[in-house]
């Protein structure tokens, strides 16, 4: 996580760097800071907390002058959030500054070696131990600062995204990346953006380069743009064209991004399917997996690795995959999978989700697969990010950059891609009927005008949320499809409200967390019509007779439920294996407003960051 951000050219650098740190703020807010460099001189602000806390700081000390800068926000991994532990952090001469995304493994053994050698430190970071050790070389073996980068990073176990400045080279900034993200955007006058990813560089340029892993980039104000790997081998720069949209890193007149992300639920599962679900001709589209598909459709087993939010979309697309290919299906956590000397064959087809595409654990779980020769297909939202080059196919969820760091219609994109697969691979495996399969195209395709029904019901469920909003915990059952949706709507609260809440498959309550059922306990039913209605609607009957509050989604038209229920939200009619497409809707709304009116940062919840890029 940290967000990291580097301007060296011809203009004021300050604007340019706090600028980029607000749009970075999503990736870590435990502190801020900026160093600029002018007449040899360089300039730091630090301090703990958020960018707007920097910006008073600087505000009351005067704008630091200079073209060339480099800034960070900070998501704590070594050391708590302080004004000390907070980058850029400074080599023990003064010398150069540094800024780091990841973390540095070995960071113990070097500190200890520094040490012994005289380095002192000020900080607990791991940060730190980086740029003394940068200087360290540089003084003992008299070399420029990018041989010195260099050299040290073939010292680091670890990941890093990282940018040095040197009092000495102003017009140049040294960054370089493993495992955590970097992207050098080029400007039309010489001048050059970095940041960890392209939502501080698209109002300045289209043109970029994602640095790919240990490749260092010398950005020079005099000597352009230089790509190495720290081998000391020239690379060739690829430069891509930014299709990112300025106006879809704004707020758009709503209060916080989470709710304009919400609303812009009916058009994001739509751009999802664009171009690639055809209920005219009866057909899905995925080329991103067209060369693959024998591979689905021989495949012994698919497994879906994701974390947090999408490993609740995995558990949706099990379903989905189960159901409708009839192959089986494992969900993993991608931090599990990876540490267990899991059993994977050539056989296997593996698809890994990452909203960001940056999930470090999510990365490392693919290399693993992907040594032992299963077929990786990727889910990503963020164009260029790591996961999709590390994958042989897949295909983007075209959400539109997500800022809230509540995952919303990130979610709905992912399962609209997954059900899109799985109907593309049973088409082609010819394990679902053709009337079942052009019943769901045009299901899929009335589902953007049924979310927007959905959320209609926003004032309704803000009187649901202000009834509630007091409580400490909630419960939340479904069953079958609505069982991930469960999982979810429990993951919104706790993350935004800070309201325990729990997630179960409906019929397991009975195993546990009925002993937890009183008068003050809400329940959270997800139970539209379908398969597992009747035995829901008993659930329900049994947290009744224990006094619980209960809260049900129900169909149009419902009416039993609605008989027991306190208050039931009432969902349009859909295949039951699209249905987590709409009864996630309400639970996203409810979340939001319980949030925002217990006073929370809905968009920025304590302790979280948006992509989890260290493991
Ligand atoms: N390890 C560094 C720190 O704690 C960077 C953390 C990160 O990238 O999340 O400051």
């Amino acid at each position: 996580m940290c967000g990291i951000v580097g301007y060296i050219g011809h203009k004021e650098a300050y604007p340019i760097l706090v600028g980029g740190l607000r749009r970075l703020e999503y990736r870590g807010y435990d502190s801020a800071g900026v160093s600029v460099l002018h007449n040899g001189n360089i300039q730091t602000f630090k301090c703990k907390g958020k960018v707007s806390g920097l910006e008073a700081l600087v505000s009351g000390a005067g704008v630091p002058e200079g073209t060339v800068g480099i800034g960070h926000t900070r998501w704590a991994t070594h050391g708590p959030p302080n004004d000390v532990n907070a980058h850029p952090h400074t080599s023990g001469d003064g010398q150069l500054v540094m800024i780091h995304n990841g973390i540095i493994e070995n960071y113990g053994t070097l500190r200890e070696e520094l040490t012994a050698r005289g380095h002192q430190f000020n900080s607990d970071t791991d940060t730190e131990v980086l740029i003394h050790l940068i200087e360290d070389i540089r003084r003992n073996a008299d070399v420029s600062i990018f041989e010195a980068v260099r050299i040290a990073l073939n010292e680091v176990v670890g990941a890093y995204a990282i940018v040095v400045m040197d009092r000495n080279t102003p017009n140049q900034l040294i960054a370089a990346k493993k495992g955590s993200p970097l992207v050098v955007g080029i400007g039309r006058e010489g001048d050059y953006y970095i940041a960890s990813d392209a939502t501080p560089i698209v109002e300045y340029t289209k043109n970029v380069v994602y640095l790919e892993e240990e490749e260092i980039a010398i950005v020079d104000v005099e000597e352009g743009f230089k790509l190495m790997d720290i081998k000391n081998r020239e690379r060739t720069p690829y430069v891509q064209e930014l299709e990112l949209k300025l106006e879809a890193l704004e707020k758009g007149g709503f209060e916080h991004f989470m709710l304009k992300e919400i609303y812009e639920q009916p058009r994001s599962v739509l751009d999802s399917m664009r171009g690639r679900l055809r209920p005219d001709v009866g057909r899905v589209e995925l080329g991103g997996i067209r060369d693959y598909i024998k591979r689905f459709v021989h495949a012994k087993r698919i497994i879906i690795l994701g974390c947090g939010t999408s490993w609740h979309a995995g558990l949706v697309g099990e379903y989905l995959f189960e159901d409708l290919a009839r192959i089986p299906v494992e969900v993993e956590y991608a931090s599990e999978f990876r540490y267990r000397n899991p059993v994977i064959t050539e056989e296997d087809v593996v698809i890994a989700i990452s909203q960001s595409g940056e999930t470090a654990d999510t990365l490392a779980a693919i290399e693993l697969a992907k040594s032992k020769g299963a077929t990786i297909i990727g889910i990503c939202n963020v164009i260029g990010s790591s996961i999709p080059r590390a994958t042989h196919a897949g295909s983007y969820t075209h959400a539109g950059p997500e800022i809230g760091v509540a995952s919303t219609k990130a979610f709905t994109a992912q399962v609209t891609v997954l059900t899109l697969m799985a109907l593309h691979v049973a088409r082609e495996k010819g394990s679902i009927t053709e009337s079942r399969f052009h019943r769901l195209l045009i299901d899929l395709d009335a589902i953007p005008d049924k979310v927007e029904r959905v959320l209609e019901k926003n004032e309704q469920i803000k009187f649901i949320a202000d009834y509630y909003k007091n409580v400490s915990n909630a419960l939340y059952l479904g069953r079958g499809y609505n069982f991930p949706v469960a999982l979810e709507g429990a993951l919104k609260l706790k993350e935004i409200s800070y309201i325990h809440a729990e997630g179960y498959p409906a019929a397991e309550m009975k195993h546990g967390p009925i002993a937890l059922i009183d008068e003050e306990m809400p329940v959270f039913f997800i139970a539209p019509r379908g398969g597992a209605y009747e035995k829901i609607v008993s659930n329900i009957q049994e947290v009744k007779a224990r006094k619980g509050k209960i809260i049900a989604i129900v169909t149009e038209g419902e009416k039993q439920v609605k008989s027991m229920a306190d208050h039931t939200i009432e969902i349009p009619d859909t295949d039951e294996c699209l249905m987590p497409l709409l009864t996630v809707i309400p639970l996203q709304l409810l979340s939001y407003h319980v949030a925002v009116m217990r006073g929370c940062n809905v968009d920025q919840p304590r302790n979280l960051a948006k992509s989890v890029t260290v493991e």
